[in-house]
């Protein structure tokens, strides 16, 4: 054992947060599929969804940890948040926002008690701009990216994908993009890698492509807490991975290999709570799991 577990006793998580920055809109197609092409819903489909944009607090004995952090306000406010106007128009097609300035990450960490300098590392489950909108709003933490995702930004168009260069290569980021090492953990080896966050196996991060070509999910084990799994964009609600049913959006193949591999890790760990950015129900599943006392 070493010092730091010596001097650090009980659970090396003591609890897990959602917490809200904001809702918006989307059309059906896009959160549950369709027969019909990418374009073609984007520009014809009128049904809209509701789906809140989260991001998750784990407190770790070392310090918080963020997964994700969210949409900035300016998006409703800033005519030109996105540079190009291409995305200008497009983005209106696909969202229709309802934030405001109090939804930002710095006045969601404040409504539970939590200080930006406590902190220490986002991790970041893709670059699409509603997952980097809160980056500045936590300038001491480490913000980790997979480096097949922060790749995306030396190809062409990075904006064409939604990662906007604008929001992300801001003055004083600690970016870190990481590498998924070999993993001697059998029930992570199916997904080809792993990177330990905190060193003791309680926060691990692997691949899971599809929503983007770097996207990744975040494992949390600790005693006293279910084996939670928190998948970014993989899936918008978690069920949909169960029912094998992928979104209108992202690579279709990717995403069901994907997915067959989050239902091999649900049967290694059945009591596996898998929770996703954009799902209503998360907050009332972690209140559920978790109780009222949180952190
Ligand atoms: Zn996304």
């Amino acid at each position: 054992m070493d010092t730091q577990q010596a001097t650090n006793t009980g659970p090396a998580v003591k609890a897990l947060q959602v917490v809200t920055t904001g809702w918006a809109e989307q059309h059906k197609e896009h959160r549950y599929g369709s027969w019909m092409p990418r374009l073609l819903w984007v520009l014809t489909s009128r049904s809209w969804v509701r789906l809140p944009i989260n991001a998750f607090l784990i407190h770790h004995r070392d310090g918080v940890v963020l997964f994700d952090t969210g949409l900035d306000p300016a998006i409703a406010t800033n005519p030109n948040y996105i540079s190009q106007a291409i995305g200008r128009i497009l983005v209106r097609r696909i969202f229709r926002w309802s934030i405001s300035e109090g939804d930002a990450l710095k006045y969601q960490l404040q409504s539970v008690g939590v200080s930006p300098s406590q902190v220490t590392k986002a991790v970041i489950s893709h670059l699409h701009f509603d997952h980097v909108g809160g980056i500045a709003d936590v300038q001491d933490a480490e913000l980790i990216v997979s480096e097949r995702e922060w790749a995306q930004l030396s190809e062409p168009h990075p904006e064409r994908e939604w990662i906007l260069r604008e929001h992300i290569e801001i003055p004083g980021a600690k970016w870190r993009p990481i590498a998924f090492d070999q993993t001697a953990d059998p029930i992570l080896e199916r997904f080809g890698g792993a990177y330990d966050v905190m060193r003791d196996g309680a926060v691990v991060l692997f691949p899971t492509p599809g929503h983007t070509p770097g996207s990744l999910s975040m494992l949390v084990r600790s005693d006293g807490l279910p084996p939670i799994l928190l998948i970014g964009d993989l899936a918008y609600e978690p069920n949909l991975i169960f029912e094998d049913k992928v979104p209108g959006t992202g690579d279709a193949k990717t995403l069901r290999e994907s997915y067959a591999k989050i239902r091999a890790l649900k049967e290694d760990l059945p009591d596996l709570v898998v929770l996703a950015s954009h799902d209503p129900a998360a907050s009332a599943i972690l209140g559920r799991t978790f109780g009222e006392q949180n952190a």
